[in-house]
């Protein structure tokens, strides 16, 4: 019987811990924080957005780096397997818009519950409060992981499941990143995705707390379209958050430059646009324009509408030429954000970088580099839009890792 050390009591760590004691390995699941799983509490907005009711083509279709990584990971463990379990251990489930899937009673909490009682059931030992401080390997082998409470904890295997960099104070500070370069692994820096944006534009701060729905929102780099969706978005006080915007920062990370426009009549063509300004242009005589186009806008974007299209804002409706008529159109067809930057890490939803999967075999989540150690979850270097596909990602190679290790 392999004795399987799983470190990091996350979404990943409970199922691999599952996965390794299910596959009939003694487990030990070493957690630094008081309980399992504090960042899925928070998942969700507290609900756990727990997986994504979809095959595996369109799941790998929203995995933003590393896709065909996960071909076998989603073969061991998919979300059709995902919405078995949690029901089978008490935690029915229910599918929302877009295929998300949720726990029936909303609650985070119960999922983890489920989970730990299934893992005490199998006779798992749960090491809480318990910071794994490095760990152990001789000749390309892993030995163990030395801890600060219990001193040395030897294992034949060893799942490294420490998750990423954001929101630390769920105890998901990086540490895996270190102990893995120090054997030798290729650790891509950690960077912020599903992350609100910043803007140095005063107009974009004066928006702030304005949400727009139905808006198509690009970015591109140079011509190349890297995200291009329709839904809602806000304006901060920083510059621009909502669910648009979290996706569409998913690819920004490893550009230098890009432009991000915003579509705010997506289902007018520029020429439909057109003919409707005319029409109200002429129907509107000595009407000044900003109040003219509060039949386009919400008030306070129709008032800075004329100055980000290069128009005075007292100009009359009867005054208005062809030119300044099509500013207009494109103001409102490809309206230019101005991006500064992204908000810090430690507020990002989920961390871009980490393990070089090149390093590790898809079929195991084994290290390549190290024999015995496995690496499942956020400290991967994989990384997928909001809709339930990080957690899934983190149960898939989860569950993966822990029965390649138990056998
Ligand atoms: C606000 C928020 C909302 C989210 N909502 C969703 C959602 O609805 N759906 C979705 O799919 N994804 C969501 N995510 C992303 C998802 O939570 C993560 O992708 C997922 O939790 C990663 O799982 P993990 O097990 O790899 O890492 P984590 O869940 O971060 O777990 C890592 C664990 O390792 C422990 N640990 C770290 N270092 C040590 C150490 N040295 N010793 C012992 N233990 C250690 C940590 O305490 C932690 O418990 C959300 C993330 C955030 C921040």
């Amino acid at each position: 019987m392999n004795k399987v050390i799983v470190v990091g009591g996350g979404a990943a760590g409970m199922l691999a811990a599952l996965g390794a004691a299910r596959g009939g390995a003694m487990v030990t699941l070493v957690e630094r924080n008081e309980k399992l799983g504090k960042k899925v509490y928070i998942t969700g907005k507290g609900r756990c957005n727990v997986t994504n009711a979809c095959d595996a083509e369109r799941f790998r279709a929203h995995v933003v780096k590393n896709p065909r990584f996960l071909f076998s990971a989603l073969n061991a463990f998919s979300p059709d397997d995902m919405m078995e379990l949690l029901p089978s251990l008490g935690c029915p489930v229910m599918v929302e818009r877009g295929d998300r899937v949720f726990p029936q009673s909303e609650k985070a909490s119960d999922v983890t519950k489920a989970l730990e009682r299934e893992l005490v059931r199998l006779h798992a030992q749960i090491l809480l409060n318990t910071r794994v401080s490095g760990l152990a390997a001789q000749t390309g082998h892993i030995l163990g992981v030395t801890t600060m409470e219990h001193g040395f904890l030897a294992g034949d295997k060893v799942i490294l499941c420490t998750g990423g960099q954001s929101y630390p104070t769920t105890g998901s500070t990086g540490d895996g990143y270190g102990w893995l370069q120090s054997l030798g692994h290729t650790v891509y820096p950690p960077l912020p995705s599903l992350i609100p944006l910043t803007s140095g534009a005063d107009w974009v701060k004066e928006l702030q707390g304005l949400s727009l729905k139905n808006v198509r929102l690009t970015l591109k780099n140079g011509k190349k379209t890297l995200y291009t969706e329709i839904g809602e978005m806000l304006f901060t006080h920083f510059g621009i958050s909502g669910p648009l915007v979290l996706s569409a920062s998913a690819y920004l990370a490893e550009l230098d430059s890009y432009t991000l426009t915003l579509d705010l009549k997506p289902g007018l063509t520029a020429e439909q646009l057109d003919a409707r300004l005319l029409r109200e242009l002429d129907a509107s005589g000595k009407k000044q324009l900003k109040t003219l186009l509060c039949s386009l806008y919400p008030a306070r974007l129709a008032e800075l509408m004329p100055a980000l299209c290069a128009i005075p804002p007292e100009t009359q409706a009867n005054e208005i030429t062809k030119e300044q008529r099509a500013r207009l159109v494109q103001g409102a067809k490809a309206l230019e954000i101005p991006i500064s930057g992204t908000r810090p890490l430690s507020e990002a939803v989920i961390t871009r970088g980490g393990a070089s999967v090149r390093e590790i075999n898809p079929a195991t989540m084994e290290s390549k580099l190290i024999s015995g150690l496995y690496v499942a979850g956020e400290l991967l270097d994989v990384d997928a839009l909001t809709g339930g596909f990080n957690l899934q990602i983190a149960f898939s190679t989860g569950v993966l890792a822990g029965r390649a290790a138990a056998e």
